[in-house]
């Protein structure tokens, strides 16, 4: 589909941490927007002041910038239709459920929660339809004072039309809705403030958008959006019903739907531990949505080129976090190592970093890079596998150092020692040769000799490759940890 006046939207409410299922979305809209040369809006839902907050505003914008989506329209950047964000709006939105109910699209419902719920516990009892009835769709003007003088405060409801909604979403082909099944709904508050189920799909006509993207979640109040579209079109403020697209639900843990509280589910916690967004985004997109049968690692710029929203898969996509982390493995190795030594920055230095500032060395630090670079599922492991290098003592890990310090670990260490002292020192393999001849003299496999060794060295029974580690930290250092070892063993 090439098409420059596709027109997407983002419009998440600002009401707590981003979560993954909230950057899917954006992510299918964005590759959407970007595919075919359209336009990406992002609006901002906070029309709830109970829920919203500012802070939370802040983070979805800076989420959105960390993640690499820009945006056409929306806050900073501006647009033809500013303002983007709901809270600035509120008089449209007045003026508007103002006319539809002039124009009989929508009418003052006088209904109590009490009545309400007692009128549908009778009807789920008589085995109808529990939604809302239809009671006040003709309120006679007595009725009206009558009403009033009681002190009732009226919401305003949407009067759906009486008949049978047919779409074709675009991941689910053609859906079908009969009216008992999507009754009359609150559109306007009796506080007068006006509800999602009117401020979306209003910002969506004006904003002239003309596919709806969203997760299936919100799949029930598309006939409604819908049947408000055609009377905003009857009005002349909409111009066309857009196309609507439902992603699949994305499953969690126990094959429950993921929900936002799940802390798997936050964006913060990817960022945290240094996921690369360009990983993150990589695997998301597999959440409904495949470049080929064969190819699961690809950049944005290919997925943007072959997205088509006809592809998603409508069934339920399973969030595996083993394999997101096996992705953004392979994108780290994807980066060239200058860029990853500068990815790897913040996990250097406090608060994440154990030693002082001033014994990180660099050319220690660009020596041992590439070794790690390809070993790291997340950035935030950079730390423990280099501290050693900067630390004046190796990190204390109790379970490494009594499961690798077995009977005879002094005498494979001493013989280690000295064969060390005589290897040459600038290469690897010649470290590799002295620790493997010192365990032939053990009859130790080189598995087996070099386990103290590195727990000596480095604190740890796993790291980065070994003889590279002991070349990059240093003949000195390296023989010093030995012996404090030693003597650790024999005291
Ligand atoms: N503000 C709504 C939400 O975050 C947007 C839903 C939609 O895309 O229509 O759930
Ligand atoms: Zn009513």
């Amino acid at each position: 589909m090439a098409n420059g006046s596709v027109r997407v939207r983002f419009c998440p409410s600002p009401t707590g941490n981003p979560h993954v299922g909230l950057v899917r979305t954006a992510l299918f809209n964005w590759a959407f927007a970007r595919h075919t040369g359209g336009t990406f809006v992002f609006r901002i839902e906070d029309t709830d002041a109970a829920r919203d907050s500012e802070e939370s505003y802040e983070q979805l914008l800076d989420s959105l910038r960390w993640l690499g989506f820009t945006w056409d329209e929306g806050p900073e950047v501006g647009g033809p239709h500013a303002p983007y964000r709901q809270s600035e709006r509120m008089d449209t939105y007045k003026e508007i459920a103002r006319k539809l109910q002039d124009a009989g699209h929508a009418y003052h419902c006088y209904c109590t929660a009490s009545e309400l719920e007692e009128r549908r516990d009778a009807a789920r009892a008589a085995g109808r339809p529990s939604g809302y009835d239809g009671k006040c769709r003709e309120v006679t003007s007595e009725q009206k004072a009558q009403y009033e003088a009681e002190g009732r405060e009226p919401i305003v409801r949407f009067r759906m039309p009486d008949e049978t909604i047919t779409f074709t979403d675009l991941v689910r082909g053609d859906l079908t809705f009969t009216p008992e099944n999507v009754p009359d709904y609150g559109i306007v508050r009796a506080n007068g403030a006006p509800l999602y189920t009117l401020v979306n799909p209003v910002d969506d006509a004006l904003m002239e958008i003309t596919h709806v993207l969203r997760g299936e979640d919100l799949l029930s109040s598309t006939p409604r959006q819908i049947a408000l579209y055609k009377a905003l079109m009857e009005l002349g403020i909409a111009k066309a019903v857009p196309q609507f697209g439902h992603l699949p639900y994305v499953m969690g843990e126990g094959n429950k739907k993921l929900s936002k509280r799940d802390p798997e589910s936050s964006l913060n916690l990817y960022r945290e531990r240094g996921f690369l967004p360009e990983g993150l985004l990589n695997y998301l997109s597999l959440l409904g949505w495949s470049l080929s049968a064969d190819k699961d690692i690809f950049t944005i710029e290919e997925m943007v080129a072959a997205f088509d929203v006809a592809d998603v898969n409508p069934n339920p996509a399973r969030f595996d976090l083993k394999k997101a982390e096996a992705i953004n493995a392979d994108h780290i190795r994807m980066l060239d190592v200058k860029e990853f030594t500068e990815r790897c920055a913040p996990w250097l230095k406090a608060p994440f970093a154990p030693w002082a500032p001033e014994d990180f060395d660099t050319a220690k630090w660009e020596a041992i890079a590439p070794h790690a670079q390809t070993r790291l599922k997340v950035l935030s492991e950079i730390t423990e596998n280099v501290d050693f290098l900067f630390l004046p003592e190796p990190a204390e890990d109790e379970a490494s150092w009594t499961k690798a310090m077995k009977e005879g670990s002094d005498a494979l260490l001493r013989t280690a020692k000295e064969k060390l002292e005589s290897a040459d020192w600038t290469s690897a393999e010649s470290l590799k040769e002295a620790v493997l001849a010192a365990g032939e003299a053990h009859g130790l496999k080189l598995g087996k000799a070099q386990a103290p060794v590195r727990v000596a060295v480095t604190g740890r029974t796993v790291g980065l490759p070994l003889f590279e580690s002991l070349e990059i930290l240093g003949k000195e250092k390296t023989l010093a940890r030995i012996d404090a070892a030693l003597a650790r063993l024999s005291a």
